[in-house]
């Protein structure tokens, strides 16, 4: 289209780009980056492929051969001295070697569940998310941390503690800046209520680039903290006895730009639509558990003692409910979903929120305010509500549900003798399960 006209013209034309990072990301929300030389980007772009077998969850041995097609419009100028000199980033989208749709590519999956919304019903599925982290001394400690037996905060402030000068303070400023240069839309950015804890939001957008720029957001962090030799951790509970890391999803549906979760004289000021969407989230509340909270150390996190959910309930104050009702307007008017950890798959996270809160059924649960029900207190049975229930199939298909329930089995038993394991060191303790995650990579 004339989107990809445009971009190949820009690529031409500007001399200073040398190369085009093509990112994607596999079953699990795991980054993956390959540079392109721009010339033979520029010449190939419609014929690009990969070894699919070298990515978990894609395919088996035998059919190893994907296929790579870009997402022009997702298209991004990075600054030179985060991410090196001349350089720009574009989102691909994995295709089979026949070049059809990909099953396993699950960002493709929430672009045609998003385009089919519009296209039938003139929605656009809008979300915002609020992206908690930790910063810790020393560039990897996420690694280091088997061997350190501990992370170190830089600081020990707490909820908007900023002092100049503070290394939170400037990490949270750089990251700022480098989101702005990117195009992010910022609105405020803080220090969180743990220690050495952050939080920096933009605004909201359609569920596609919503949930590319969470992939954004974490490799901007990432890259930023190393600079200054230290380490951004999206784990969501890497330290005991503090709050750990939400992902609190923000979601509302327009049409021809009317907000049809607000509804001023509808209970919480939210329509039949937005109560009808939250009933469907919440009874599917234990299926979905696996996709918003999908590590071992995800549920050390659900604890409501922490501002964490573990309710299956709808509350518009309560922080330890699933869904929360913010205080909205005609513009901000919205459903927040607490109970999702930042090291989840946000394309597999936006399509299963929306798709259950559209699609998903209805009228199990009496009143929606009262928790009758609680979300699981570990993987492993968040693993069995997943494959046990019949909607995951509906939202994935078979072969994709039993792929990624298999590489959450797979990743939790490998630590089986440390689960529940608490080491105390003196001045932080933290939970041994982390270290699981984090020989297998970053989330
Ligand atoms: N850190 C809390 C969580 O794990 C959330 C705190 C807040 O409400 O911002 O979800
Ligand atoms: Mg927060
Ligand atoms: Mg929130």
């Amino acid at each position: 289209g004339i989107i990809q006209e445009e971009r190949l013209k820009y690529l031409t034309d500007e001399k200073t780009i040398k190369a085009v990072t093509v990112v994607f990301s596999d079953l699990e929300g795991r980054l993956h980056m390959l540079d392109y030389d721009k010339k033979f980007l520029v010449k190939s772009y419609d014929n690009l492929t990969f070894d699919g077998s070298s990515i978990r969850g894609f395919t088996a041995q035998r059919e190893s051969d994907l296929r790579l097609a870009i997402d022009w419009a997702a298209f991004y100028w990075v600054p030179a001295d985060v991410f090196g000199a001349g350089k720009v980033l574009v989102f691909g989208e994995v295709i089979d070697k026949n070049g059809e749709f990909y099953s396993g590519d699950i960002r493709g999956v929430l672009k045609n569940f998003s385009n089919e919304m519009f296209d039938t019903n003139g929605w656009t599925l809008n979300a915002a998310n609020e992206i908690e982290g930790f910063l810790f001394e020393g560039v990897d400690a996420e690694r280091s941390f088997h061997e350190t037996g501990s992370f170190e905060y830089v600081n020990s402030g707490g909820y908007y503690h900023s002092l100049p000068g503070d290394p939170l303070r400037e990490f949270i400023d750089t990251t700022a800046e480098v989101q702005r240069a990117m195009g992010f839309e910022n609105e405020k950015d803080h220090p969180e209520v743990a220690p050495s804890q952050f939080e920096i939001n933009y605004t909201y957008g359609d569920v596609v680039t919503a949930a590319d720029q969470i992939q954004l957001y974490k490799l901007i962090c990432r890259q930023v903290a190393t600079q200054m030799g230290m380490t951004a951790s999206f784990l969501p509970k890497p330290v005991t006895g503090v709050n750990g890391s939400g992902m609190h999803t923000n979601v509302s549906i327009t049409k021809n730009g009317k907000n049809l979760f607000w509804d001023p004289k509808g209970e919480e000021k939210i329509s039949k639509m937005a109560w009808a969407f939250t009933d469907r989230i919440l009874t599917a509340g234990t299926d979905l558990c696996l996709v918003m909270n999908a590590s071992v150390n995800a549920y050390r996190r659900l604890d409501p003692h922490f501002e964490a959910p573990n309710q299956i309930k709808a509350s518009a104050t309560d922080r330890g409910s699933m869904v929360r009702i913010p205080i909205g307007n005609e513009k901000s008017s919205r459903v927040e979903v607490r109970s999702v950890g930042p090291d989840a798959n946000p394309y597999m996270v936006l399509y299963a929120i929306f798709k259950t809160g559209l699609q998903g059924e209805t009228a199990k649960i009496k009143n929606l305010r009262q928790a009758d029900r609680y979300l699981p207190d570990n993987v492993y049975t968040a693993i069995d509500d997943f494959r046990k229930a019949p909607w995951t199939s509906s939202l994935f298909g078979d072969d994709v549900k039993g792929r990624y329930a298999d590489l959450k089995q797979a990743s939790a038993d490998r630590c089986p003798r440390l689960l529940g394991t608490i080491v105390k060191a003196p001045e932080v303790q933290f939970h041994h399960d982390v270290y699981n995650q984090l020989l297998w990579g970053k989330f």
